[in-house]
C-alpha cells in the first residue's frame, strides 16, 4: 500500500489541479465558452499562459500575482480556489480513506466549489453543472459511504419538490420570485449525494449562516453610509445572465448552500448524533 503521506502529497496535488481547471470553468462557462479550448491568455495582453507559469499555486507566489508579460494583476482568487481544491481533496482521503467514495465525495464538492464562484460572480448556478451532478449522484449512490439508492433517489426529488414548494409560497406572500429556478436545482443535486436525512440539516445551516453573513454585510454597509436594499428576484434563465446587476451588499444562497453541503458531508454523522442525543 501507499505510504499515508505519500497518498496525502498525491491528494493535495490532484486536488490543486482540479481546482486550477474549476478556474477555467468559472470564469469561462457562464459566458458561454469552451473549457477546453483554447489555451488560457492573459486577459491584460492576450499572452498564452504557459504550463510552467500555471502550476497551481506556486506560479501564483512566483510570479507575485503579476502576468509575465504586461505586470497586469492575477486575482488572488486562482491561487485560492487551487488551494481549496487541494485541502479539499485531503479532506476527503482523511474523511473516507483511500476508497471510491473519496473520489465521489469530492467530484461533488469541487463543483459546490465552481457553483459557489459562479453564482458569487453571476447569481447563477448552471444548469450544465447541476442536472448532470444530480444524475451522477443517483448513480454513484450506492457505493459505500455514499447514501445508498433509495435515500438517493427521495433525496434528489425531496429537495426538488421541497424549493419548488417553499418558492411557490413565499412567491404568493411576497408577491415576487423569492427562490430563484438555480437554487432548486441545486438542492436537488445535494439531496442526490447527501441523501434525503441531510435536506432538513443543509437547509438549517445554509439559512443561519446566510443570515449571519447578510447581517454582517448590512452592518458593514451601514459603516460605510450606504444603504443596502433586500435583494430582488434572481434571473430563473441562464440567458438572462447580462440583463441582471445584483444591489451592493445583498448576497445569492448559492455558496451558502454549498457550504452547508459540505458541512453535512465532513460532520453531519456527529451532528446529527449530538442533535439526537438532546432527546435522550
Ligand atoms: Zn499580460
Amino acid at each position: 500500500m501507499l505510504p499515508d503521506w505519500l497518498a496525502a502529497v498525491f491528494a493535495f496535488v490532484f486536488g490543486s489541479l482540479v481546482g486550477s481547471f474549476l478556474n477555467v470553468v468559472i470564469h469561462r462557462l457562464p459566458r458561454g465558452e469552451s473549457v477546453v479550448r483554447p489555451r488560457s491568455r492573459c486577459p491584460g495582453c492576450r499572452r498564452p499562459i504557459r504550463w510552467y507559469e500555471n502550476v497551481p499555486i506556486l506560479s501564483w507566489i512566483v510570479l507575485r500575482g503579476r502576468c509575465r508579460g504586461c505586470k497586469a494583476r492575477i486575482s488572488l482568487r486562482y491561487p485560492l480556489v487551487e488551494l481549496a481544491g487541494g485541502l479539499l481533496a485531503l479532506a476527503c482521503l482523511r474523511q473516507f480513506g483511500l476508497a471510491p467514495w473519496a473520489l465521489c465525495a469530492f467530484a461533488f464538492l469541487a463543483a459546490l466549489l465552481a457553483l459557489t464562484y459562479i453564482d458569487l460572480d453571476h447569481w447563477l448556478l448552471p444548469r450544465v453543472i447541476t442536472i448532470p451532478f444530480v444524475v451522477l449522484g443517483v448513480a454513484v449512490s450506492w457505493i459505500p459511504g455514499g447514501p445508498g439508492l433509495v435515500g438517493s433517489v427521495l433525496g434528489a426529488a425531496a429537495g426538488f419538490a421541497s424549493f419548488v414548494l417553499i418558492g411557490a409560497v413565499a412567491e404568493r406572500i411576497l408577491k415576487k420570485e423569492a427562490i430563484g429556478g438555480g437554487d432548486v436545482w441545486l438542492f436537488a443535486m445535494i439531496g442526490a449525494w447527501l441523501g434525503l436525512r441531510a435536506l432538513l440539516p443543509v437547509a438549517l445551516l445554509a439559512s443561519l449562516q446566510g443570515a449571519i453573513a447578510g447581517i454582517v454585510l448590512v452592518a458593514a454597509a451601514r459603516g460605510e453610509g450606504r444603504r443596502t436594499a433586500a435583494p430582488p428576484p434572481k434571473p430563473t434563465g441562464d440567458e438572462e445572465l447580462d440583463a441582471w446587476e445584483p444591489p451592493p451588499g445583498a448576497l445569492p444562497f448559492g455558496p451558502f448552500l454549498s457550504l452547508g453541503a459540505a458541512e453535512f458531508l465532513f460532520f453531519g454523522d456527529a451532528l446529527l448524533d449530538w442533535y439526537l442525543g438532546l432527546f435522550r
